[in-house]
């Protein structure tokens, strides 16, 4: 059989049981509250431009003065064709938000957590460290310890290294200790954790993580995806959240989120990111980030530092959603952050209510097998700073109306 058979009979497989994801059209910007979705003008509820950065007028005119400057791409990875100097800016910027030494890019943050991951476990450079004298630390197997619902990326990044995996229950300490302790032959042991989760927006128990990652002499890496901007007095992230003394050793985050933009990063020592730049493969064999991206992004995080009624104003409401919500007897899972899930369960209801919030003006998309488990399926809303009272109120009122109709 040809694959384009197999892709045939597999379309059709999709098209009877859960029908092929019905992909809205956004006319203009598609991160203000309001949006033109295939025509009609709507309130978006679903992007995760959460402090309403992306099209602030002065990154829109940092922008284009680095497209006047710069035009558009870089012409090539970083290794062959060399650093932009915007660049450079960009990760000693980040660098100092996150409160870490130093900082790397990368052009998404997919291709972060493909690229560090399989760095951190196995060396991907042979060639290199056959040179090192001490070269059996460097064969040992190592052991990934990862969050039952981390973010499809660290899954693929584990999946590219040859680690032994262990996945613990979701936030669940005593399960991470038991697996830790059954992987004591490991020399190198790291424990992965999304910060706040993609799904359920919940938040991880990075204090625990920290301790546990002390007495079983693992390192821990953090992806702060969701946390960066939002968590903590500055919004630092996860561990400003948790008020540790020490930082994870490794801390990833995207600029897609709060930043508005595109790219990926880690933050860490000056020790971590040497290595990382000869390492980590999506680095050394992809191009960076544009210019005009990263000049875009350096003013998203100064607005950011410079502006924490932002962060003041997303909080508000998501305590203002959250009491509705609650008041309203609606299932928000473990939700304690910007990411508000809502319960719906069966396929087919997930669908018709993301359907009739549609046609109510609410652009809200659910998110089912087999992204979530069957009969699993949740709405998956997320606020942002610019969203007012009266448009989450009149969120609040057509999600009632709608599940009384559809039954959830
Ligand atoms: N980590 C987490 C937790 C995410 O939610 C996402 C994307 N939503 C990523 C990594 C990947 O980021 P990017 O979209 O920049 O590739």
């Amino acid at each position: 059989m040809k694959i384009t058979d197999e892709i045939k009979s597999v379309l059709s497989f999709i098209d009877k049981t859960i029908t092929y994801p019905d992909i809205a059209t956004i006319e203009g910007a598609s991160t203000n509250p309001e949006v033109i979705v295939n025509g009609k003008k709507m309130l978006i509820f679903c992007s995760n431009n959460y402090l309403s950065t992306a099209a602030n007028p002065r990154i829109k005119e940092a922008m284009i003065k680095a497209v006047e400057k710069y035009g558009m791409g870089s012409g090539g990875s970083r290794l062959i064709s060399g650093n932009i100097s915007i660049q450079q800016e960009l990760e000693a910027k980040i660098a100092k938000f996150k409160g870490a030494e130093d900082a790397i890019t990368f052009s998404t943050g997919y291709m972060t957590n493909t690229g560090v991951i399989p760095a951190l476990l196995e060396p991907p450079v042979d060639s290199i460290f056959s040179y090192i004298k001490n070269k059996t630390f460097f064969a040992d197997k190592s052991a990934v310890f990862s969050d039952q619902l981390n973010h499809a990326s660290i899954i693929d990044g584990i999946r590219l290294s040859k680690a032994d995996r262990f996945v613990y229950r979701h936030r669940d300490m005593n399960d991470l200790e038991d697996k830790l302790k059954h992987a004591k032959k490991y020399k190198r042991k790291l424990i992965v954790t999304d910060g706040v989760f993609s799904m359920d927006g919940d938040i991880a128990p990075l204090d625990k993580i920290m301790e546990l990652a002390d007495k079983y002499d693992a390192t821990v890496m953090v992806d702060d995806a969701h946390a960066t901007g939002i968590l903590g007095d500055k919004g630092e992230g996860t561990a400003d959240y948790f008020k540790l003394d020490k930082h994870p050793e490794v801390t990833m985050g995207t600029f897609t989120k709060v930043f508005g933009g595109v790219g990926g990063f880690v933050a860490g020592s000056k020790d971590l990111i040497k290595y990382l730049r000869v390492t980590a493969r999506s680095y050394i064999f992809s191009a960076p980030i544009p210019p005009a991206i990263a000049a875009g992004i350096i003013e998203a995080i100064d607005i950011v530092e410079k502006e924490p009624e932002r962060r003041l104003r997303l909080w508000s409401n998501i305590n203002h959603f959250k009491n509705l919500l609650e008041e309203n007897h609606f299932n928000t899972l473990r939700s304690e952050t910007q990411i508000i899930p809502i319960f719906i369960g069966d396929e087919k209801k997930a669908v018709e209510t993301t359907r009739r919030l549609a046609d109510l003006g609410f652009f809200v998309p659910c998110v089912r097998w087999p992204a979530v488990a069957h009969g699993q399926s949740i709405l998956r809303l997320t606020l942002m700073a610019d969203h007012t009272k009266e448009q989450i109120n009149a969120l609040t009122e057509a999600l009632i109306k709608v599940r009384k109709e559809v039954g959830f």
